[in-house]
């Protein structure tokens, strides 16, 4: 088979870049392990900064979050109200399929229930052995995530981790109809993470998320967490998985001819474990820097994504670090401080940077004396 780039892995990721790089007449062809539609865990919330993408998403679109609900035990919830939306919501057996489809309508040839088992640089260009075939192409994507074939053939460092654990809840109809149009995301009680509920048109999202190192057994945390929520109506179908942190130089690029997106080039928010929007624009950066083509694309797409992530990927590791050291402290001072949660929901919406809001905090830290901001001590 004569191909210009193989693609790993057909999430978003994936299918992102195999839709440009077909649509620029490259010759693609995209190795995926699962039959698709296929479950992943995930919350399905995507912020509006991936409908700037103009990947025209809105049929899978299965709610609109216009209300967010922040909470931390022991503190009184803070509810915000939105004219505008501030998330929106997707399945992803839907939204992978209806990518990977597009993926297809440009040209790109996908090939169902192919796992890549491994992959190495050779003469001119990467083989990619799978468990139904050896493919050669002059160029390899690795999106098939942070602990997939791709990094692990190419011995790339594991990177550090945060778990996650989502529990679709189907048939709790009253309360899903309560969380129509809105979200709750609760600090504090897991360590360095948080956990949360989102709707989609016929079941919630309800989940967790910590770093591996400080959280022992997620499931008991999750448990917790709905029956405080007093979600335990219903079925439910749990699955987790890791997410990793950035790096704080991001390095998406291995040799010259092997180009990491979304989670396996480590590409997902620290603070708030968003991917979906960094893996669809990492996979579209890719595309870009390959089909303009020369020999310089490896070091092009690596400059891209510099330029269009490393800012505020450090930004939001020194929020995470700040936010989830002292969940309660920070909680109180976003209530307190007057202005403090529009711009932080601005912050999650993708409206301010990270260190927009950084630079906010530190002003008001240094205009109110630290106990002057939270009104509270420090929980050290
Ligand atoms: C519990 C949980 C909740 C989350 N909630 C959200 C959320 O609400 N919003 C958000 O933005 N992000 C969320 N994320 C993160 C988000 O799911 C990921 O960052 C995103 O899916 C990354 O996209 P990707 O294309 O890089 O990888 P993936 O979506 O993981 O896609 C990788 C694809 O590669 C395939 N694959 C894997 N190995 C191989 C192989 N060896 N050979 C061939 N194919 C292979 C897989 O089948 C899969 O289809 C969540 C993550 C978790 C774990």
């Amino acid at each position: 088979m004569d191909v210009d780039a193989i693609v790993a892995g057909g999430g978003p990721g994936g299918a992102a870049a195999a839709s440009l790089l077909a649509q620029a007449g490259l010759a693609v062809l995209v190795l995926e392990k699962a039959q698709f539609p296929r479950q992943k865990a995930c919350g399905g919330c995507l912020s509006p900064k991936v409908l700037s993408l103009g990947l025209d998403v809105e049929e899978v679109i299965e709610d609109v979050i216009e209300e967010a609900v922040f909470a931390a035990p022991g503190e009184t919830a803070i509810t915000y109200r939105s004219h505008t939306p501030l998330a929106y919501m997707v399945r992803r057996e839907r939204f992978d399929q209806l990518l990977l489809n597009r993926a297809e309508e440009m040209g790109a040839r996908v090939l169902y229930g192919y796992r890549v088992l491994q992959a190495r640089e050779i003469a001119g260009g990467v083989e990619v052995v799978s468990d139904r075939g050896t493919f050669r192409a002059p160029l390899l994507i690795g999106a098939d995530g942070a602990l997939g074939a791709t990094v692990r053939s190419f011995r790339r460092p594991r990177p550090r981790i945060a778990l996650a654990m989502d529990a679709r809840l189907s048939g709790a109809d009253g309360a899903h109809a309560a969380w129509r149009g809105k979200v709750l995301i609760d600090f504090g009680g897991v360590p360095f993470g948080y956990a949360w509920v989102f709707p989609t048109a016929c079941d919630l999202s309800t989940g967790v998320l910590g770093a591996k190192k400080r959280v022992h057994r997620l499931r008991g945390y999750l448990d917790r967490f709905l029956e405080r929520q007093d979600l335990t109506c219903g079925s439910k179908t749990v699955s987790g998985w890791p997410l990793p942190y950035p790096a704080w130089s991001l390095r998406p690029v291995i040799g010259r001819r092997v180009l990491l997106v979304g989670d396996a080039a480590g590409l997902v928010d620290p603070f708030t474990g968003e991917g979906i929007y960094y893996a669809l624009r990492s996979g579209l950066l890719a595309a870009k820097a390959i089909a303009e083509g020369g020999r310089r694309r490896a070091k092009r797409y690596q400059q891209l994504i510099r330029d269009a992530f490393e800012q505020d990927l450090r930004g939001a590791s020194l929020l995470a670090a700040l936010i989830h050291r002292a969940p309660g402290w920070s909680f109180r001072a976003l209530r307190r401080h007057p202005g403090a949660i529009e711009a932080f929901v601005s912050v999650l919406i993708g409206r301010l940077s990270y260190a927009a809001f950084l630079r906010k905090v530190a002003q008001g830290v240094f205009a109110a004396g630290w106990r002057g901001l939270a009104g509270l001590k420090s929980e050290g």
